[in-house]
């Protein structure tokens, strides 16, 4: 009966040390230096005007907008409003997600862009 009761703590005890482990790696931030996550910059594109206006926002920032929505600090517009990334090139934005496919090229210095892939991932499966 003992024998069986310390296997039981035993496996009890692994269970909370592969937890922890599991809770600790789990944490958000991690990998780089401790943002907090409502400080974490989203990446927006505005495509109103001919020229591609560059902004971004933290989630914080966001979260206090979300009454009026997201406008272009450039323009004002809140149509034509896209996620974007940043060009490992040029550093400029252009955009992901579900209102513009993204891109295979950088709209900016037309480099290779590896949202394309993403896009195909996510493409006509799911929603
Ligand atoms: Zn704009
Ligand atoms: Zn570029």
């Amino acid at each position: 009966m003992a024998k069986v009761l310390s296997i039981v703590l035993g496996v009890l005890v692994l269970a909370a040390v592969a937890g922890s482990i599991f809770v600790f790696s789990m944490k958000p931030s991690t990998n780089r230096k401790s943002v907090h996550p409502l400080d974490t910059v989203q990446l927006w594109i505005c495509l109103a005007e001919e020229e591609p206006h560059d902004f971004s926002m933290t989630v914080r920032e966001l979260a206090a907008r979300s009454s009026e929505g997201v406008k272009c600090p450039t323009c004002g517009s809140s149509e034509d409003l896209s996620r974007a990334l940043e060009c490992p090139e040029c550093d400029r934005h252009y955009p992901v997600g579900r209102y513009n496919a993204s891109p295979t090229h950088c709209l900016h210095c037309n480099a290779e862009l590896p949202g394309a892939e993403i896009n195909i991932f996510h493409g006509h499966e799911g929603h």
